[in-house]
């Protein structure tokens, strides 16, 4: 068997100033932790909100809900999509104003509706009729805007057929909002997260631009398009930049609204937070199973259930560095519980220097995305995935 000396391109996922700095903190932590670098995040933030003119983005709280990272993203001006009354009391622990807040979810209980509106929350999606009714009833002239579905082609974390509805349904929607008294704001969809074809927002605005189009022939005229998430993180397979999705994106509303561009939400998660999270891990055990198997089990301290889910059918592929060199060895990795599905990578083939021992720190980049949120409170007895902030330099 041909092999090749281990090489991993760090500096395609970090800056390698901020990566010794990482690793150097790291050294005071017990793995597997999550390091958050702050300054990604707002450099993120700033980068997309640059990107639309006037757009008011609604950070999805779920993608990373660390007090520090809704802290930074409050002083930024950020407003936050929220989708449960334990996320809306969090953001009201930290001093942020029920205006701007959302509350995202299409799936919410009648009572918690309320909750929202008690609390100040003006503005609530909706995809079906008897939401919609709860609305009307416990959060009467509210805001609202309505959701359409779409297919995630293309994205490597689909979030399709659970929300939205087709355009028929979401029309017949508008309409009967406008008679229950709500203010139908405008309309919005989920393309995927990490989507990968920019072309699907082409689809999405095409629907939003019918939909406006046909609802004020009833004399009712929407304002606002919510461009959803789907933004990339820099994971093993290469993106596009922000800046080139929102030029692409711009380009479509102008080919459908011409010089009538509405007001222009956005819910990012992903791309805001991801690439400014290492998790630091161990390797605890390297394991041949056969004599003449190809390839060699490396177990981490961390997998599917301590913050990994989003390797379930190898979706995300974090890029993973061990720092030893040596010759690459194909490996199939897995995380440290006792259910075999905890594997984290064995059709995609992840390499490992030969020299790598048990012990070994490993680094897990673009992980501060979905990660700790995700993590499992006791399976094993394992504790939920630790973060840390980075400290400041
Ligand atoms: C999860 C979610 C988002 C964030 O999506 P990303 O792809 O992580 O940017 C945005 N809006 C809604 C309604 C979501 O559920």
């Amino acid at each position: 068997m041909y092999r090749e000396p281990y090489h991993f391109n760090l500096e395609r996922y970090i800056d390698p100033e901020r990566f010794a700095r990482i690793r150097e903190f790291a050294l005071t932590q017990d793995t597997p932790v999550l390091i958050v670098d702050l300054e990604v995040i707002k450099a993120k933030f700033l980068e997309l909100q640059a990107s639309i003119p006037h757009l008011q983005i609604y950070y999805a709280v779920k993608a990373n809900s660390l007090n520090e990272v809704i802290s930074l993203l409050h002083g930024l001006g950020s407003n936050f999509d929220v989708a449960s009354p334990h996320e809306l009391k969090q953001l009201q622990r930290l001093g942020i104003a029920p205006e701007r807040m959302s509350f995202g979810n299409t799936i919410k209980k009648a009572q918690d509706i309320r909750y929202f509106y008690e609390q100040g929350v003006r503005l609530f999606v909706t995809d079906s009729e008897y939401d919609l009714q709860n609305i009307a009833h416990n959060a009467p002239g509210s805001k609202v805007y309505f959701r359409l579905l779409t297919e995630g082609t293309g994205a490597d974390w689909p979030l399709s057929r659970k929300f939205g509805a087709h355009p028929d349904v979401i029309y017949n929607l508008i309409l009967q909002a406008s008679e229950l008294n709500l203010d139908p704001w405008g309309v919005s969809f989920h393309v995927g997260s990490q989507q990968r074809d920019i072309g699907q927002w082409d689809d999405a605005i095409s629907r939003c631009k019918y939909l406006f189009d046909a609802v004020l022939e009833e004399g009712i005229e929407l304002k606002m398009i919510n461009l959803g998430g789907g933004y990339p993180a820099n994971y093993v397979d290469p993106a596009f930049s922000i800046n080139e999705y929102s030029a692409e994106i711009l380009r479509f509303l102008s080919e459908d609204f011409g010089e009538h561009i509405p007001a222009l939400v956005m819910e990012p998660g992903r791309s805001l937070v991801a690439d400014a999270g290492v998790i630091v891990s161990e390797v605890v055990n390297i394991a041949s199973k056969a004599k003449n198997n190809l390839y060699k089990w490396v177990y981490l301290d961390v997998g599917k259930f301590g913050g990994l889910i989003e390797t379930i059918d190898e979706s995300i592929k974090y890029p993973i560095y061990f720092e030893r060199e040596g010759m690459a060895d194909e490996i199939i990795l897995a995380g440290p519980t006792c259910d075999s599905m905890d594997i984290l990578y064995e059709y995609n083939k992840y390499l490992m220097p030969d020299t790598a021992k048990p012990g070994d720190r490993v680094f897990i980049f673009t992980t501060g995305a979905y990660t700790q949120s995700y993590s499992s409170v006791n399976f094993n007895g394992f504790p939920p995935l630790k973060a840390v902030i980075l400290p400041p330099h």
